[in-house]
């Protein structure tokens, strides 16, 4: 093609043009083109009150990893006071009762291919600074991102589910170290604050779940933040969310009453940029 008498490259034009206009990274052309879907499960907490470790998830985990055996690749850098060792076998039987297994990534010498070989990819709950700072100190975000977005299923409960989000500035837990930054893998463009909980204990001054919220979409106007109650989950298969368990969810955005979402609902708003 010819424009003002020169010749035009259209291809590598549109490209570049959708590129910056609809800010697609290259993993997501990866994904348009190979047409696979992002598929997540997002769990608030791993255990309810007087239950095993991981049981009122586990149906959902093996129908979301389907029939075929899988082998995932599990990430426990979440835990600070007790072993990878420890961390490893108790989900490992939990995945076994379902027909699944988990093998944590301390045992590779090379976390980055671990992570490009894995079938699915389980990150689980502790303290989400700890978990985000040997995510980053291992140089995992960028290879875990590209890889979820290529259609790996992801599972992540709790801390797990933190670094999905843009950022882990709705997490609950202490700073007790310190990530080179605070981006997560920002595979949703909303933040989640797992076991969210509307309690406001009698004789406690202390902020509540709700104020703490507040203040982030004070800051960050532009943001949706759901607070994930406990034994609930959000299911991303796509560009389809949905809420799965008996709770709602309470959607915090800037400038609108806090809105309660139900299971079966249209979440798709919260995919969305937020408007205004
Ligand atoms: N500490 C939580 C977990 O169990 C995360 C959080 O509450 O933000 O992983």
């Amino acid at each position: 093609m010819r424009y003002k008498g020169r010749p035009v490259q259209v291809r590598p034009f549109v490209f570049y043009i959708s590129l910056v206009h609809y800010r697609r990274t290259p993993a997501r052309y990866f994904q348009i083109l190979k047409n696979t879907e992002m598929r997540l499960l997002l769990i608030s907490n791993s255990t309810n009150t007087g239950e095993a470790y991981l049981d009122y998830p586990k149906n959902n985990i093996r129908e979301f990893l389907g029939n075929k055996k899988i082998q995932a690749l599990f990430i426990p850098y979440a835990a600070v006071t007790f072993s990878y060792d420890e961390y490893e076998e108790k989900v490992k039987a939990r995945f076994r009762e379902v027909g699944h297994d988990v093998v944590s990534i301390h045992h590779f010498t090379d976390p980055v291919k671990a992570v490009m070989e894995a079938t699915a990819i389980v990150v689980g709950g502790g303290n989400t600074w700890m978990l985000l700072k040997c995510l980053r100190d291992n140089k995992l975000i960028a290879p875990v991102r590209k890889k979820v977005i290529a259609g790996t299923p992801y599972i992540g409960w709790s801390a797990g589910s933190n670094v999905t989000c843009p950022t882990i500035m709705t997490t609950n837990d202490m700073p007790v170290t310190a990530p080179s930054s605070l981006k997560a893998f920002n595979l949703i463009p909303f933040q989640i604050n797992p076991h969210y909980i509307d309690a406001n204990p009698a004789g406690h001054a202390g902020e509540t779940r709700e104020q703490r919220i507040l203040e982030f979409i004070e800051v960050n106007r532009d943001i949706f933040v759901a607070g994930l109650r406990e034994g609930t989950m959000f299911l991303l298969e796509g560009r389809k969310l949905s809420l799965i368990g008996p709770r709602n969810a309470r959607v915090f955005s800037y400038g609108t009453e806090p809105k309660e979402v139900k299971a079966g609902q249209d979440l798709s708003f919260l995919l969305k940029k937020r408007k205004g």
